[in-house]
């Protein structure tokens, strides 16, 4: 599936096109993707990635990358490169257009002054609780603070105490002065700045007090000159902060808010908070683990920057809160890979074999293609041999009546080989099958069915015993296993967890065209489904493989 086929409109796009019609923002197109620091990407900052880089390209702009660092606490440069990694990987660019909102706290700053010059902003010394208490709720309206009412003077005096580290953490904030009485709580005098003695990963310990995100979100999409700055619906309560910020400072550029519904995918959790949970309580391999949604994970479980473009394309842009199935996901994925992935044999759970009357020591070349759709690929040598592997499910002693695979007495053809015949089943003192003895008939080579004899239904993928490269695969499957992981507060939501997500199978035999595979490299394993080789553990000579996707949508 490419990229070009699928044609992409929303309302957003909607807006942009009616304010190039009437010439708005000089016909310019301005967006930026602001992430904060404080945790990897997931699939759906892809979302938010793909819908403002996806305008960048496609208005001939650049799209802003624009780190949100105004809470030292959480705070990681871990973060802040892994998050240019991903976003990198997923095919965007952001040019010379890399911010950080730490870059203008002189500004953020110099704007406080002025609008406490204007009588717009305040320092309340209340306690948080204090605070918290008179800004009222949605049916009873706020009370003022005894601050709100302080001179000019005393506002610019202790705001300066402030900066200058004078005051305790906590004991005073700057607020907005707007109205403590809306029915919008973003508007009861909100705060615009707070003290915290830390560290800033940036700018150090220049400064005692931080910008909030509300206050410093609009000013720092004007300062960069963006048109229009589109954020997720629990937003739409904050607009109007938003372009009271902007009006009051009587800024020359008043960037556009547009709020889309966020992505939300069945089956998964994706808050930063709980994905860091997860990971620090060692319920998965860290932020990359192949069964965590996020951009590094997926990458390392082998799905294709195309296909999550793909999928962001396909699930559109709205203003209605929806949830999306996961197996959505998994089919843009599917999708793209089945273009682009060659095929290989794999034996994941291996049982012996013995073709009797194949020579001893003898071994043939087969051919397989590459790609059964792309012939230019050419072909694939898979050395045939008298003892070979099949999966122990291809196998049943006792198969129900429309089974066609392997069975005592039963027929089945080996995947570009022969048709062979099982006679005998071979057990041990536990009375498990170890191996199967059988005989192969000459004639069916390649597909062919003899003149006379039935064609055999069954195909079943194959490995020699001595001709093969050995692997170990990892079987990835849904982190949870409840549609909402979140929805029950009685439990907590790692108590949802699919214990089966991760089965790692040691001892699997790959036909000898893996030998030489690189990490990333990926591979539909014919019959298993998609395979990824492991970005950090496939290497000197280990095979290690990710299972991304089965080749149907199997869960139940
Ligand atoms: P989380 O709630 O997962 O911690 P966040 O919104 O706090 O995410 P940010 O780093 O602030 O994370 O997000 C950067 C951008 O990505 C924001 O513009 C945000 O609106 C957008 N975004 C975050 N989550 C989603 C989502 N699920 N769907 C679409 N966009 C999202
Ligand atoms: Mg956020």
């Amino acid at each position: 599936m490419s990229e070009k086929t699928i044609e992409v409109s929303n309302f957003i796009r909607n807006i942009i096109d009616s304010d190039l019609k009437v010439g708005k923002n000089n016909g310019k197109v301005v967006t930026r993707f602001p992430p904060e620091p404080n945790g990897y990407l997931h699939i759906g900052h892809a979302k938010s990635i793909c819908l403002n880089f996806g305008i960048a390209r496609d208005y001939k702009s650049i799209c802003h990358l624009r780190f949100d660092d105004t809470n030292p606490l959480a705070e990681d440069v871990e973060y802040v490169d892994s998050i240019q990694s991903d976003i990198q990987w997923l095919g965007f660019d952001w040019a010379d257009k890399l911010f950080f909102a730490s870059d203008y706290f002189d500004k953020l700053y110099n704007f406080a002054i002025q609008l406490i010059k204007s009588g717009k902003a305040y320092v309340d010394e209340s306690s948080i609780d204090e605070i918290r208490q008179r800004r009222g709720s949605l049916s009873v309206p706020g009370v003022s603070s005894p601050s709100r009412d302080n001179s000019i003077e005393k506002n610019l005096e202790l705001f300066e105490k402030m900066r200058s580290g004078e005051f305790a953490e906590g004991h005073c904030v700057l607020r907005a002065k707007i109205d403590m009485a809306s029915s919008n709580m973003n508007l009861r005098d909100p705060i615009l700045y707070r003290i915290r003695k830390v560290v800033h990963h940036r700018t150090g310990n220049k400064w005692q007090i931080y910008p909030m995100y509300d206050y410093t979100h609009p000013l720092s999409d004007m300062i960069e000159g963006i048109t229009h700055s589109i954020c997720t619906l629990e937003f739409e309560d904050h607009r109007p902060l938003y372009d009271w910020v902007l009006d009051e400072l009587k800024t020359p550029c008043h960037p556009q808010q547009i709020e889309f519904a966020r992505l939300n995918l069945d089956y998964t959790v994706m808050s930063k908070r709980k994905l860091l949970e997860l990971v620090e309580k060692n319920l998965v391999n860290g932020w990359d683990d192949p069964r965590m949604p996020t951009i590094s994970g997926m990458r390392r479980r082998g799905y294709t920057p195309q296909a999550i473009r793909n999928f962001s394309d396909r699930i559109g842009v709205t203003k209605k809160n929806s949830i999306i199935s996961l197996s959505t996901l998994e089919h843009a994925v599917r999708e793209d890979l089945d273009e682009v992935t060659p095929r290989a044999m794999v034996v994941i759970q291996p049982l012996k074999v013995v073709i009797e009357n194949y020579p001893v020591g003898e071994a043939e070349e087969l051919q397989g293609s590459v790609h059964p759709k792309k012939p230019e690929l050419g072909q694939r040598q898979i050395p045939f041999t008298r003892e070979i592997y099949i999966e122990r499910d291809d196998f049943m002693e006792n198969p129900p009546k429309d089974y066609f695979r392997l069975s005592p007495n039963g027929e089945v053809r080996l995947r570009y080989g022969y048709v062979i015949h099982c006679h005998e089943v071979i057990k041990n003192n536990h009375g498990e099958v170890v191996e199967l003895r059988a005989t192969y008939d000459k004639e069916t080579k390649g597909g062919k069915t003899p003149e006379g004899k039935k064609k055999v239904k069954g195909i079943i993928h194959w490995v020699s015993t001595t001709k093969n490269v050995e692997c170990e695969v990892r079987l990835y499957d849904r982190l949870f296993k409840v549609p909402d992981p979140l929805a029950d507060k009685t439990i907590d939501f790692t108590e949802n967890i699919n214990a089966d997500s991760l089965v790692v199978l040691k001892k699997a035999y790959a036909e000898p065209s893996l030998k030489n595979v690189k990490a990333e490299e990926r591979f539909q394993f014919e019959r298993l489904g998609f395979f990824c080789a492991d970005k950090i553990d496939c290497k000197d000579g280990n095979l290690v493989f990710n299972r991304t996707v089965t080749l149907r949508d199997t869960w139940k």
